[in-house]
């Protein structure tokens, strides 16, 4: 079916603490939401994961809202059947900018599945009613803040933590946490902090604490780094910001330089490609599991559907929603439930609604394009 009217609302919504990284420090998420409407007057909503600036990847709110504005939504707008596919194929001659397509794929995935009535999960394939899930905990001032950190989301329920580690911060924080929780599943993510002669240290303390995975120390194109980090280590080498695409990730395959994936729906332009990228990658015997990017519950409930599906085997870095937001921008909101889960929505499409008042709140710009 043809598509009506998309519009595009730039956010920003107040994080409950701030988050940091490698990268540097977030207070509050400014991003992109696309909601796409067919003739028969069914939404569909999709989120853009990229920042202002362009830290995590070379994509930021204002190119991608240029790519959308400009390219992306005309396109889609003329497509005589709109569904995630005929959009996806038609948007390969635009090289990158995957988190402005992955917006709209999304969106339009969350559209047919509510045409169909639908649940998003089940029209993915996904068969699994609950999803394991973890957190992810930034940088903390002190090494002594972190381990109550740490406290807390085991208190919460959360039964596998991921550290954020850069140069500096990194063997003393990990030692720290071990000694105080033996028995955790303790993952860490450098996001590319690393030189490659950074690799005896790391497999030092990784393998001292019982690390059970290291994710994306060393930069994007480093893959044969990372190749030589994972020959004979006792811990799993994954992959974040390196894998993009289907070529990037046969590359790491056959150097052996990816022994877990990360897939972020953002990073690589969607549910579809998500979705085959694991499967991929399970061919190959590497596990994989959903990463998030701070997602609102628009992005959240796209990525708690895909994590539903066969490949996904690890625990998502998806978290209830109260660990983010004080006010989210769907109902109802996701919850931590038994044994580090959260339950995968039922209802069609997405299986959350965004709270218009809510929106309006927090919209900074809204612009609506129709069909000619
Ligand atoms: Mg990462």
């Amino acid at each position: 079916m043809r598509l009506k009217a998309v519009r595009l609302d730039e956010v920003e919504l107040p994080l409950i603490e701030p988050f940091e990284t490698s990268f540097g420090i977030e207070n509050r998420r400014r991003f992109l939401l696309v909601r796409v409407e067919s003739w028969d007057g069914v939404e569909g909503w999709g989120e853009c994961a990229a920042a202002v600036d362009p830290l995590y990847s070379s994509e930021s709110v204002a190119t991608a809202r240029w790519i959308l504005a400009e390219r992306l939504i005309p396109l889609a707008l003329r497509l005589p059947a709109a569904s995630p596919e005929s959009f996806g194929r038609a948007a390969e001659r635009f090289r990158g900018n995957r988190m402005a397509k992955a917006a709209l794929e999304t969106a339009l995935h969350d559209n047919r599945a509510r045409r169909e009535g639908r649940s998003l999960s089940r029209r993915l394939g996904g068969r699994r009613p609950r999803v394991r899930v973890g957190v992810s905990v930034g940088i903390q001032p002190t090494v002594a803040k972190l381990v109550r950190r740490v406290g807390r989301y085991l208190d919460a329920g959360y039964e596998r933590v991921k550290l954020k580690v850069r140069p500096g911060w990194d063997s003393l924080p990990v030692a720290a946490v071990r000694r105080e929780y033996p028995d955790l599943d303790l993952w860490v993510d450098a996001n590319q902090a690393y030189p490659p002669s950074a690799a005896g240290l790391i497999r030092a303390w990784a393998e001292k604490f019982s690390v059970a995975q290291v994710e994306q120390p060393f930069p994007e194109r480093s893959v044969l780094a990372h190749a030589a980090l994972a020959e004979g280590a006792n811990f799993r080498v994954c992959l974040d910001e390196s894998v993009v695409d289907a070529a990037s990730l046969e590359d790491a395959l056959l150097s052996r330089a990816v022994t877990s994936l990360n897939v972020k729906v953002a990073r690589v332009g969607g549910l579809g490609p998500g979705l085959s990228l694991a499967g991929e990658a399970a061919r190959a015997d590497v596990p994989s599991w959903v990463g998030g990017m701070l997602e609102s519950g628009v992005g959240r409930a796209h990525n708690v559907a895909l994590a539903s599906t066969r490949p996904f085997v690890l625990s998502a870095d998806l978290s209830a929603s109260d660990r983010y937001y004080r006010e989210d921008l769907t109902d109802p909101p996701f919850v931590l439930g038994r044994g580090s889960t959260l339950e995968v929505p039922r209802g069609p499409g997405t299986g959350v609604e965004v709270v218009e008042r809510v929106l309006r709140k927090y919209r900074r710009s809204s612009r609506t394009f129709r069909a000619g």
